[in-house]
């Protein structure tokens, strides 16, 4: 590990909160990987794709990991792949999709390490049939300060497996990652999309459509109020059977939103006037499309957090189990419309039963609603507050990966758990996140 500023800023997605690391440390040096000598905490920074605190370490150490960068191996014939923890999602895409190979779990975003996918436990669209990103993940390597490395797989170092899975980079640092990947036939999707009237219509919808697609997500219009509570946009998809595809469509450069304006664009009329176009934009039913708009449809707008200007966002994201989903994501989003905030990004989806076994997995059986709020200070913190009461009242959780504000209460309410993965905290690491939560 050498030691050295590095170009990479560490903030988080959200741009909230602002931290100062005392020093920042970059992981390269695979020959001879250590920890900082000195007694201050550390904590890993992946690429820095979570919202909030997780991956930063207020007047601690970073050990930047992207420049464990180098894949290990691959096996066209079995799709098991072994790479270090600072590769990004979208290289192993690259490698893999045109060897007919795709990954198995997804987040929203490709540019996503494969260490941060396992420390926050990272689901896709495809929760309800795949579960997490851990239950894909064959073995990893976990160095501890006192210099011992850990081979972890579902049956080796099983509870140090356990607790680093959703262990929000509590327990050390993950060097190494092998991962299995699933089998496709070319790089399209068959998407299908649906327009919903209500919550209880996407309930219905969800029904008829789970068992049928494996990737499902679905927009929903926040500013929608009274019988339009929760309407939106179902889209289904599954990869393309083999013979079904187009010739591959133009590359496009991505665009970059080039600075953070002083004031959010991200405001009451732009939602009200977005969200009434896109729910009434005509939209083919059936078709096929590249994966690339299908998983990452954000990711054609680099940077695009900028547009919450310099205060920056929240993410508010929840789950609500099965039986009372209806009446609890009807009173969040009611919440939500009556305050006037929220925004364009406000996506709904269920979770289904299976689950990673990671100690703190955010996943569980219930439908996740996942919404950007623009910083208003104390009156946005004032709403998430409340959106807490109704998670909470419902027997829900919130996903670290997207928090920021959440008190420790809430925290220890939603992951009883958290006592006993504690013992696996390694004393030298900690996180802005965590001292947070168990502060108060
Ligand atoms: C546009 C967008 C869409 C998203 N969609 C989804 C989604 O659909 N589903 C979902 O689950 N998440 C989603 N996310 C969140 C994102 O997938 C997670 O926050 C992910 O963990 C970020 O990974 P990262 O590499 O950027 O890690 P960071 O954000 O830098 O760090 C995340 C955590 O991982 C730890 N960590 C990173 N590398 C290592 C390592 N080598 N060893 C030990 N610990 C490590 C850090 O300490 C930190 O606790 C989305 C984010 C964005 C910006």
């Amino acid at each position: 590990m050498s030691s050295g500023m590095s170009s990479i800023r560490p903030v988080s997605w959200n741009r909230y909160p602002t931290t100062r690391p005392r020093r920042l440390v970059s992981c390269c040096d695979r020959q001879r990987m250590a920890l900082p000598a000195g007694s201050e905490s550390c904590l890993v920074f992946g690429n820095g794709r979570s919202y909030g605190d997780v991956c930063l370490n207020d007047g601690g150490a970073l050990l930047l990991a992207r420049g464990l960068d180098r894949f290990m191996a691959f096996d066209p014939a079995t799709g098991v792949l072994q790479a270090e923890a600072g590769v990004l999602l979208a290289d192993i895409l690259a490698l893999a999709v045109p060897q007919g190979w795709f990954l198995t779990v997804t987040p929203g975003t490709q540019f996503v390490t494969l260490g941060g996918a396992i420390a926050n436990d990272v689901h896709g669209k495809n929760h309800h049939m795949a579960g997490s990103f851990g239950c894909h993940v064959r073995a990893f390597e976990l160095l501890r300060s006192d210099g011992q490395r850990l081979r972890c797989t579902p049956e080796q170092n099983t509870e140090w497996f356990r607790a680093t899975v959703g262990g929000l980079g509590l327990t050390g640092l993950i060097t190494w990652v092998e991962i299995q990947l699933q089998r496709i036939a070319n790089p399209w999707i068959v998407a299908e999309n649906r327009r919903f009237a209500h919550l209880d219509d996407f309930l219905t919808l969800d029904r008829e459509y789970e068992d049928r697609y494996p990737y499902i997500v679905s927009w929903v219009d926040c500013a929608a109020t009274g019988r339009a509570l929760g309407r939106g946009i179902y889209m289904a998809g599954m990869h393309a059977p083999p013979g079904l595809m187009k010739p591959p469509p133009k590359e496009r450069r991505a665009l970059t939103v080039p600075f953070a304006p002083p004031v959010s664009l991200v405001n009451n009329l732009s939602v009200g006037a977005f969200n009434r176009l896109y729910y009434h934009l005509p939209r083919p039913a059936r078709g096929l499309t590249p994966y690339q708009p299908f998983f990452y449809p954000l990711d054609k707008l680099l940077e695009w957090n900028r547009l919450y200007g310099r205060r920056g966002f929240f993410q508010y994201q929840c789950v609500i189990p099965p039986a009372v989903a209806g009446e609890s994501l009807r009173e969040i989003l009611a919440r939500i419309a009556a305050s006037g905030q929220g925004s364009m990004l406000a996506v709904l989806k269920r979770f289904g039963a299976r689950t990673s076994g990671g100690l703190l997995s955010f996943p569980r059986p219930g439908v996740t609603l996942a919404l950007d709020f623009p910083n208003q200070g104390h009156r946005t913190l004032a709403l998430l507050e409340s959106l807490d009461e109704v998670t909470r009242q419902a027997g829900g959780a919130v996903y670290p990966a997207k928090d920021a504000r959440m008190s420790g209460d809430s925290f220890r309410h939603y992951y009883p758990q958290w006592a006993e993965f504690s013992r696996y905290i390694d004393p030298r690491f900690s996180s802005s996140f965590w001292r947070r939560v168990m502060r108060d």
